[in-house]
């Protein structure tokens, strides 16, 4: 199953996508944890990503190009893929058909997940990460079960990220507004584009999300 996970910031992606590698067992490629975890290490990459990303702009294509690119190529996405923040720019979306193709591999499905703005800044302005392992969580909608301590590790370090603040929230919601419509529009002429409203409860959202990929055309 190779599949694309697309939504503006805070749609949910990164939380559904937890909840899809679990059951379908496939890995989770998220750009923006490959560029965090690169900043975090102050890889070469990581020293490039982070001006881009505190200002909430892109990263250039052919850096963002050539990591999926790599990643894509590691044995393990062989039985499938959940790509998530990635293609984010037409160039990219082309980039991944060149990569697939050379794979010899093809896209399944493009899930949508749709979410209106105001909501996207409440959830992106109460997003909490856990440090050690990554999972997300939200300060009012989506605590840990136990008061600061993390679901996942059972860690009790939370940050929040630095580009998850009101003005950087504002200028990526209107960057990825702008380049995400005629990446939209590409894979919905393809046949791929699937919509989701992701404006429900986590778990709803997943059942149409499951519903979905379990009954996708083999
Ligand atoms: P994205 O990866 O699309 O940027 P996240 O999965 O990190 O988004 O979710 C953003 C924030 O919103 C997180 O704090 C998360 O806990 C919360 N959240 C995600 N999905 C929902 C939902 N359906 N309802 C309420 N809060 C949600
Ligand atoms: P995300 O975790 O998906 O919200 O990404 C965080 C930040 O990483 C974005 O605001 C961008 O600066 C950068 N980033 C992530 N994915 C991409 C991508 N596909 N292309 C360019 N920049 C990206």
């Amino acid at each position: 199953m190779n599949t694309i996970l697309m939504g503006l910031p805070g749609a949910g992606k990164g939380t559904q996508a937890e909840k899809i590698v679990a059951t379908f067992q496939i890995p989770h490629i998220s750009t923006g944890d490959m560029f965090r975890a690169a900043i975090a290490n102050k890889t070469p990459l990581g020293l490039e990503a982070q001006a881009y990303i505190n200002k909430g702009e892109l990263v250039p294509d052919e850096v963002t190009n050539g990591i999926v690119k790599e990643r894509l190529s590691q044995d393990d996405t062989k039985k499938g893929f959940l790509l998530d923040g990635y293609p984010r720019t037409l160039d990219q979306a082309h980039a991944l058909e060149k990569t697939l193709s050379d794979l010899g591999r093809h896209l399944d499905v493009v899930l949508n997940i749709e979410v209106d703005e105001q909501l996207l800044m409440d959830r992106l302005t109460g997003r909490i990460i856990c440090r050690k392992c990554g999972a997300t969580y939200h300060t009012l909608n989506n605590p840990p079960k136990e008061a600061n301590v993390c679901d996942r590790c059972g860690e009790s370090d939370f940050y929040q990220r630095d580009d998850d603040k009101p003005e950087t929230v504002k200028n990526r919601i209107a960057i990825n507004t702008k380049q995400s419509a005629p990446i939209l529009d590409f894979y919905a002429e393809k046949g791929l584009l699937r919509n989701v409203d992701g404006s429900r409860d986590i778990k709803d959202v997943f059942t149409d999300i499951e519903k979905l990929l379990k009954n996708l055309p083999q």
